[in-house]
């Protein structure tokens, strides 16, 4: 039988649901307005006053909120109740510059653990299990969120924080551990060490939540085998509070969006008109609760398609796909967000042009991540040592702007193809 958290706002009405989006959507534009100075700019700049807001109908009115409006007001100005009323930060892993900094008044970290705690019932979990949240615990709010979410559902919460599989996987054996929550690839990689060991029978796994990285249907069928669960997959912005902003539940076929407290929107990416249920476009989220940091039509760059098809779990929320890429040039990889330009920037303060490729693949469920360097005339000394050497200075110098390592590979001039001149600087090999 479905199991749910809050089984009235899941199954609520679809024109009940609406009426109450209206009526939060009106209280949150007020208060960005009243308390964010750059909310207010950019609606005086639009012709607008909250007074123009008058329910969901007028969503499309508002100006869209870009990640380079709230890096731009860091630390402090997107907050809209004072410092003391907020309880926690989190921030995003972004390493171009300014972080993000999400606040959370005590209601705000409420509303966050009852995503949380909805996703983990849809999963299937209750008071009577172990729950593992093997996502990292700290500014980043995959450990934070299903840990709130475990605790408000009553489960019993292991705080593993990511790492020490050997740790992991004695703690599943010893505890019984019944549902984990981690990224898809660390899944995979657990599932492999369990075969390797020898160890499936003594796993009492039967439902896992796996998100912040993209994952394909293959990798769900390989994951599900190799653990012996259901596994479900979940959605969450730090911008917006964490994972939890959609969730997935038995039917697997799409991610739940908590409407009652996030409108999701699809847009062109173009002309930003706002499409129908049933169309591609970009995921665009406005927040109906939120206190410290409100957030209207906040472009998520994901492109995504929404279905308002009547689903078999009994919720009424819109379902959300996985999403299908990025209507800009960021890469996830290994979990981490990575553009191009960081990688330019790196290479052009290390005496190098810009000729470079990035190649990415997954081998047995974990992201490889490769640069092919041209070295300038002056650098190719044919000097096999003195390559070796400029190619681990070059990984150091990655490593300090990404955050993750990368392997280097220095090509002589001009061998990387050449695409309308501009050399060709993603291949991305991963089936997604
Ligand atoms: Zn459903």
């Amino acid at each position: 039988m479905e199991k749910y958290y809050q089984k009235e706002l899941e199954t609520m009405p679809r024109e009940e649901l609406k009426k109450l989006q209206s009526e939060k959507l009106v209280k949150q534009v007020r208060h960005a307005w009243d308390n964010c100075p750059d909310y207010r700019k950019k609606m005086e700049e639009a012709g607008l006053t909250p007074d123009d807001i008058k329910g969901i109908e007028d969503l499309h009115k508002l100006p869209f909120t870009s990640k380079d409006d709230l890096r731009d007001n860091y630390p402090f100005a997107m907050l809209a109740k004072p410092l003391a009323d907020c309880v926690r930060i989190h921030s995003t892993s972004g390493t171009t510059g300014k972080r993000v900094i999400a606040y959370y008044t005590a209601d705000d970290i409420r509303m966050w653990d009852e995503c949380c705690a909805r996703s983990l019932a849809a999963a299937g979990a209750t008071r009577e299990d172990m729950v593992q949240v093997s996502y990292g615990y700290g500014l980043f709010t995959g450990g934070a969120g299903f840990h709130g979410g475990s605790h408000l559902l009553g489960s019993t919460t292991i705080p593993m924080s990511s790492g020490n599989t050997d740790r992991q996987l004695q703690f599943m054996v010893d505890l019984g551990t019944t549902v984990l929550c981690c990224t898809p690839s660390y899944a995979a990689y657990l599932g492999e060490t369990i075969k390797e060991k020898g160890i499936k029978n003594d796993i009492k796994l039967k439902a896992g939540i796996f998100g912040a990285e993209a994952w394909s249907e293959e990798m769900r069928r390989d994951i599900q085998e190799a653990l012996g669960i259901k596994a479900y997959d979940i959605y969450g912005l730090t911008e917006l509070s964490g994972p939890g902003v959609a969730y997935e539940c038995s039917a697997q076929s799409g991610m739940h969006v908590n409407e009652d407290h996030f409108i999701a929107e699809i847009v062109d990416p173009e002309t930003f008109e706002p499409l129908p249920a049933g169309s591609k476009g970009e995921l665009v989220f406005t927040s109906l609760d939120k206190e410290a940091m409100p957030i209207i039509r906040y472009r998520t760059k994901d492109i995504c398609v929404l279905s308002d098809e009547k689903c078999s779990c009994g919720r009424t929320f819109i379902k959300m796909a996985k999403p299908m890429g990025r209507s800009d040039d960021m890469l996830i990889i290994k979990g981490v967000n990575v553009f191009p330009s960081q990688i330019e920037t790196v290479l052009l303060n290390n005496g190098y042009q810009a000729n470079y490729q990035i190649i990415v693949d997954r081998v047995k469920n974990t992201d490889t991540f490769d640069i092919n360097v041209e070295l300038t005339p002056d650098k190719f000394t044919g000097n096999l040592g003195d390559i070796s050497k400029k190619e681990k200075e070059l990984v150091l110098a990655l490593k300090s702007m990404l955050g993750i390592m990368a392997n280097v590979h220095l090509v002589p001039p001009k061998s990387i193809a050449r695409s309308e001149g501009k050399a060709v600087r993603i291949i991305d090999n991963r089936k997604i």
